[in-house]
């Protein structure tokens, strides 16, 4: 027995966090344990894609958690099945493995690569990835990873992901060879700091594996789940990929996420896939309750124009105080601030009661849930124009 110090010091040091601790949750606002109120426009981290604690998820949950947890992955249920059924029906997709985590959807769809290799291409087994991607923290994902801060990390790495440069499409023809099996990407750098591919790189890079017999892997972990304004990323450029991992949003703040494949390329057998918990109901059922919400067209329509209008207060703020361009789509965008001042910006927004994400030094990530309202947009734009009064204050004086 150990004599922890402090209610802190009990868990792992993973990452830097405020000495706060959260305790409840509804819509965009976020309660500690001091009462104090947050306006958030993290979501835990692009996860709540129906705000905190939705009324619909939170009843699917409960509904389901008097029926049935867990039978056994290797028995059927009912949410599982119905889930599986309205992604389908909503993709250009055949076949679900759902899983519990973003990373281990990405692990799946890269051994369903593999194994596709394995079956179609005499055992090619290279994934050309991206640089800048990030695609999760278990080693295969971490490898498939273009962050260069994971290089010298747990080496050594899985092999077999040459990166490429995201559209330059020249960059991607130069790493094909007889081993290559897929070309993985997120349409949008997330984690890196919201960089989109262009429809046109996306549409390109269809038209290239398509002849040379490769996979397209979309990793819409992030982008998938209405969050730019479509239901997945992929509609946008009118393409039909081959493969697509689903989480964060999928949930509506529960664990839960998902690898979807097209019939050709859905080829595991009997012992090359599994998971404990993977598929569980009550997990399905929330999902459920996300998708009944989301995949509708209003819903859709709602969350690019809600997009539309954020985006167009970012320029006109970033105009105010001579900050960068506007990157991303729908509810993901990104404020470049052209200087490496977005911690202190998070840091004192924080303290003023708004939650807001730095992917890198220069630049803020906003995310906030699907359904946010213009009414508490313009209370965060206006703390923003607060918290960068103060800065440049601060600033001037020192
Ligand atoms: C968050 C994220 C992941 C990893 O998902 P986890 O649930 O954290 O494992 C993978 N890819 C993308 C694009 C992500 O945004």
């Amino acid at each position: 027995m150990t004599n922890a110090t402090h209610p802190f010091d009990a868990l792992m040091e993973i990452t830097a966090r405020p000495p706060t601790v959260f305790v409840r949750g509804e819509g965009s606002l976020l309660w500690d344990d001091s009462g104090k109120r947050y306006l958030d426009f993290v979501q835990g981290w692009a996860v709540n894609c129906l705000g905190h604690s939705p009324a619909v998820v939170a009843e699917a949950l409960a509904a389901q958690a008097k029926l049935l947890l867990t039978p056994s992955p290797a028995f059927y249920n009912g949410p599982s099945l119905k889930l599986a059924k309205v992604l389908v029906d909503h993709s250009c997709f055949d076949q679900v493995f759902f899983t519990n985590s973003g990373a281990e959807a990405n692990e799946g769809a890269i051994k369903l690569a593999r194994k596709y290799g394995v079956l179609r291409k005499n055992g090619a087994h290279e994934i050309i990835t991206f640089e800048g991607g990030f695609h999760g923290r278990t080693l295969a994902t971490m490898s498939a990873s273009g962050k260069k801060a994971f290089e010298p990390l747990f080496e050594p790495k899985v092999p077999g992901f040459p990166k490429a440069r995201l559209n330059d499409l020249a960059s991607v023809k130069r790493l094909i060879t007889e081993k290559t099996i897929a070309v993985m990407l997120e349409p949008i750098q997330g984690e890196a700091g919201v960089w989109p591919a262009t429809d046109q790189f996306l549409r390109d890079l269809r038209d290239l594996t398509s002849a040379r017999g490769l996979l397209l892997i979309v990793d819409e972990i992030q982008t998938g789940i209405g969050r730019t304004g479509k239901l997945f990323h992929y509609e946008h450029a009118g393409i039909e990929p081959d493969i697509m991992t689903l989480g964060k949003g999928i949930g509506g703040g529960v664990p839960l996420a998902a690898l979807l494949a097209t019939d050709a390329a859905s080829c595991f057998e009997h012992g090359d896939q599994g998971g404990t918990f993977n598929g569980n109901p009550l997990m399905c059922a929330a999902g459920l309750a996300v998708m009944r919400q989301v995949a509708d067209p209003d819903f859709l329509k709602s969350v690019a124009d809600t997009g539309l209008y954020l985006e167009s207060e970012l320029q006109r703020m970033s105009a105010r105080h001579g900050l960068g361009e506007v990157r991303g789509r729908g509810l993901l965008l990104a404020l470049d601030l052209k200087h490496p001042i977005a911690a202190s910006i998070v840091a004192q927004a924080f303290q003023d009661g708004v939650l807001l994400n730095a992917p890198r030094p220069d630049a803020l990530r906003l995310m906030p849930a699907l359904n946010v309202t213009r009414e508490e947009i313009a209370l965060m734009i206006d703390a923003l124009d607060a918290v960068l009064a103060k800065l440049g204050a601060a600033r001037r004086v020192a």
